[in-house]
């Protein structure tokens, strides 16, 4: 596990008091960390994860004791996202207002040698899964929310903007994610449903840990400042986007990647 700011403080005003957040891949990495600086923001936060004990452990680490709920969610499958999103409505009282899309995989071939199973997870999860949420939450805010003012950010990647080799169908997947936030938030923004996203760069969790040693390292060269980022300094960016303080950001890609990729 990446080491972690504290992000738990109380801060003087909580821009998020009130509202209902879901984080998909709450269980981990940077989708742990949103919750953590969501909570610390007022919010009541819905984990998610294809991993409940995971999501269960994020749990413990939010401030807020019994406030918050964890919940089974697997993107890639309709029925799932339904029923997550039922069950996040029928104990926290109201449907979420407040949407993170993070879940996500990655793997890694030169396009010569990525087979079809391995492109289709790829775009499964961080593509298919982004719509369906998407579209799941939107749905269920419009027709139950009793303060329909939404806000979703979506995690694509800089990679979905500058293309790597050897990520075919991660950077696909990524690149489909930046689009399909601008078609989103053209869309929804007259529902009251603000939609935009961000962009990391190079994050210390551990889908980079476990899987990435080559390709960090050889990345770590390439980033301005020098070193890679903290899940938290991506989740203060989603926050920002969640929040009345970005109210006129619609269809904004947020770059947080120490400058790589610019
Ligand atoms: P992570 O630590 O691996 O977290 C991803 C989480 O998503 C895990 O808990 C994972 O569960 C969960 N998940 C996987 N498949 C799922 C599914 N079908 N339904 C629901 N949850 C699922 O990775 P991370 O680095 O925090 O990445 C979070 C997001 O940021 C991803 O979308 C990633 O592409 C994006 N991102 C990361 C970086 C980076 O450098 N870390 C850079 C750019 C973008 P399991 O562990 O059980 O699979």
């Amino acid at each position: 596990m990446a080491a972690s700011a504290d992000t738990t403080t109380t801060t003087p005003s909580c821009t998020l008091a009130g509202r209902i957040a879901l984080v998909t891949g709450g269980g981990s990495g940077i989708g742990r960390a949103c919750c953590q600086v969501l909570a610390r923001e007022g919010a009541q936060v819905v984990v998610t994860d294809i991993n409940l004990q995971a999501a269960k452990h994020t749990l413990t680490l939010l401030p807020g004791e019994g406030e918050h709920v964890a919940v089974a969610m697997d993107v890639r499958e309709r029925k799932s996202v339904e029923d997550a999103m039922k069950s996040a409505q029928d104990q926290c009282g109201a449907p979420p207002s407040l949407l993170v899309n993070c879940a996500g995989v990655v793997t890694i071939a030169p396009i010569l040698e990525t087979d079809s199973d391995s492109w289709h997870k790829n775009i499964d999860v961080n593509l298919t899964g982004t719509f369906l949420v998407t579209q799941t939450f939107a749905t269920s805010l419009l027709e139950n929310g009793k303060d329909s003012k939404g806000a979703v950010v979506n995690i694509a990647s800089i990679d979905g903007k500058t293309g790597s080799t050897n990520l075919s169908g991660y950077t696909a997947s990524k690149g489909g994610v930046i689009s399909l936030t601008k078609t989103c938030a053209a869309e929804l923004a007259s529902k009251a449903i603000r939609v935009n996203c961000v962009l990391p760069g190079l994050i210390d969790t551990p889908m980079t840990a476990s899987r990435m040693r080559e390709l960090r390292e050889n990345l770590m060269r390439l980033i301005p400042l020098g070193r890679t980022g903290r899940p938290e300094e991506v989740a203060e960016v989603v926050a920002f986007l969640l929040s009345e303080r970005s109210s006129y950001m619609v269809g904004a890609c947020v770059e947080v990647t120490g400058g790589y990729g610019m």
